[in-house]
């Protein structure tokens, strides 16, 4: 473990302290700040929101995306879209940053948590066709729970790290039960599955630009659907509800303030200029990281077969827990930031009363993974 904090070293060399992900402002996004700042137009409306958006159909394939404060929000808003209704119950994976349980709470549903796989570390379809099997029945087209008679109302798998989840079958066994599927693609932007993009493959997709994420507008997020009638919806919902007009403000129903302002597309737009860069400086990274894992037997988690990961964070499985906290303190303590996978979701003790399938390898995954640094050097 020693040789590995070494090699990390090496692979920053000029950084005393080194960021687990920081971000980097290497192209235009002075100018489009200042830009943006000069035209006035610097909230919820301007030219960079739409180029940002624009900018963002084009890299994802999705004929549409609308930019929004944040990822939160993005998928909050995704799920109301879903048709998501208070009380409902929503399938998501127990590995997660706690963000996904958070916005199906804010739409008045309830997560149920079900198992990640080993190699995408995302929502094991296996374990989502067993739950569904033991508990779920289709009645007129939507999805019950045979004791309690609660609807499934959608399913929200996650792209861990930016590893794509077997996406595909997800989609396949909620298509038989009828589950819309959200996909939380939060940390994968420039991910791909057999060569389509993350986020593309359910009713929508949700991605985020925080300051941690693989680009950032500081705060941000957007949803990206094929369905043209879903992003005019969700356009509307985001900007309270407003109806257009030139100077009357009326509203057609309650709704958000959760549009990006154009100040922050500024920044995303020269952002997003270099994400083609960064992808590939970090999975030259990636393959140093492989290779030196191979030569020192350690485990380091590679792409799955069929996907294209963005490698936005690099990982590394430890043989235990005790191991894996003797490296987390030997690393914070050097200035090379590490940390492990997120608390399980149905352990925090907001949802310890959410139904949980059996999650055997979300538990070993949570005791042994460290993420290592990745920042774009
Ligand atoms: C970052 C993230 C979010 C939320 O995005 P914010 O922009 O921070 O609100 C949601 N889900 C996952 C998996 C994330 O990593």
């Amino acid at each position: 473990m020693n040789t590995l904090l070494t090699f990390i070293r090496s692979r920053y060399p000029d950084q005393k302290q080194i960021a687990l992900h920081e971000p980097r402002f290497r192209g235009n996004e002075k100018r489009y700040v200042n830009d943006a700042i000069d035209s006035t137009f610097v909230s919820s409306v301007g030219e960079y929101v739409t180029r940002f958006e624009a900018m963002l159909q084009d890299i994802t394939g999705a004929h549409y995306a609308v930019a929004v404060v944040n990822g939160t929000a993005a998928l909050h808003m995704a799920l109301l879209l879903a048709n998501v209704k208070p009380g409902d119950l929503v399938l998501t994976q127990a590995l997660s940053f706690v963000a996904t349980a958070n916005a199906i709470t804010h739409a008045n549903a309830e997560p149920v948590f079900l198992d990640i796989e080993k190699n995408t570390l995302g929502l094991d379809p296996d374990s989502l066709q067993l739950f569904l099997n033991a508990n779920a029945e289709k009645r007129n087209k939507a999805c019950f729970d045979k004791a309690t008679g609660r609807r499934y109302a959608a399913c929200v798998p996650m792209h861990t790290f930016g590893h794509p989840c077997r996406i595909e079958t997800v989609l396949d066994i909620c298509d038989e039960y009828g589950i819309p599927v959200v996909e939380d693609a939060a940390e994968a932007l420039g991910s791909l599955w057999h060569e389509r993009h993350c986020g593309t493959f359910g009713f929508m997709g949700v991605l985020s630009f925080n300051g941690n994420k693989i680009i950032t507008t500081g705060g941000g997020g957007a949803i990206i659907t094929n369905d043209e009638a879903v992003a005019i919806r969700a356009k509307h919902l985001t900007t309270t509800a407003k109806k257009p007009h030139p100077w009357l403000f009326e509203h057609d129903e309650i709704a958000y303030n959760y549009r990006m302002p154009n100040l922050n597309a500024a920044l995303g737009c020269a952002q997003l200029e270099q994400l083609d860069g960064f992808i590939e400086n970090k999975r030259v990274l990636a393959k140093e990281y492989s290779a030196f894992c191979v030569a020192e037997g350690l485990q380091f988690m590679e792409e799955p077969i069929g996907a294209y990961a963005n490698y936005w964070l690099n990982s590394i499985f430890t043989k235990d827990r005790k191991d894996r906290d003797t490296f987390l303190a030997l690393s914070n303590e050097q200035g090379i930031q590490t940390r492990p996978a997120w608390g399980l979701l149905p352990k925090q003790p907001m949802y310890t009363q959410c139904q949980c399938a059996p999650i055997p390898i979300a538990l070993d995954v949570t005791e042994r993974l460290v993420n290592i640094p990745s920042s774009v050097r």
